[in-house]
């Protein structure tokens, strides 16, 4: 399937549309998910127009997985838990919602956790989450 350049990811990715974001470099950008599994769910997002993680790039892949293992450490220490969930969905089928290949850095385990992409947060919460982070990322 062809990538579709108006999905949210792209538009944000452009700065067309906000996001609270904990990190940023010339291949990743990371945020806060709005509708989290968890408090302080995190979203990596390789810049690069690709949908699913078959699509990037392998320098893309590199570039996203060390920011995702940033990231984890970071929301461990921020949220000041003990582990942390990495997901990433291929597909509808699979249940991905955003056509734009995207990690997930969910605190603790989605075992039993808030469904997925259902319930919005509240902003200044989500903010206060994406600062610990960002001190936490050093
Ligand atoms: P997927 O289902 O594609 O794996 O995950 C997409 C994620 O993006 C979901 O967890 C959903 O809550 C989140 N999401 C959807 N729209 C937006 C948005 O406009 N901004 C942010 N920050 N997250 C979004």
């Amino acid at each position: 399937m062809s990538y579709d350049n108006e999905n949210i990811f792209a538009k944000i990715i452009r700065g067309e549309f906000g996001c609270i974001k904990v990190y940023e470099d010339d291949h990743v950008i990371a945020f806060m998910d709005i509708m989290p599994q968890a408090d302080g769910h995190t979203l990596i997002v390789p810049k690069e127009a690709a949908e699913t993680l078959s699509d990037l790039s392998d320098d893309g892949a590199a570039a996203a997985i060390k920011v995702v293992k940033k990231i984890v450490g970071a929301v461990k220490v921020a949220m000041d838990v003990p582990a942390a969930t990495v997901m990433q969905l291929n597909g509808s089928e699979a249940g991905q919602t955003v056509p734009h290949i995207h990690f997930h850095v969910i605190p603790g385990s989605i075992l039993g956790g808030k469904p997925h992409a259902r319930e919005m947060a509240d902003q200044e919460l989500l903010k206060g989450f994406a600062d610990k982070i960002i001190a936490a990322l050093g």
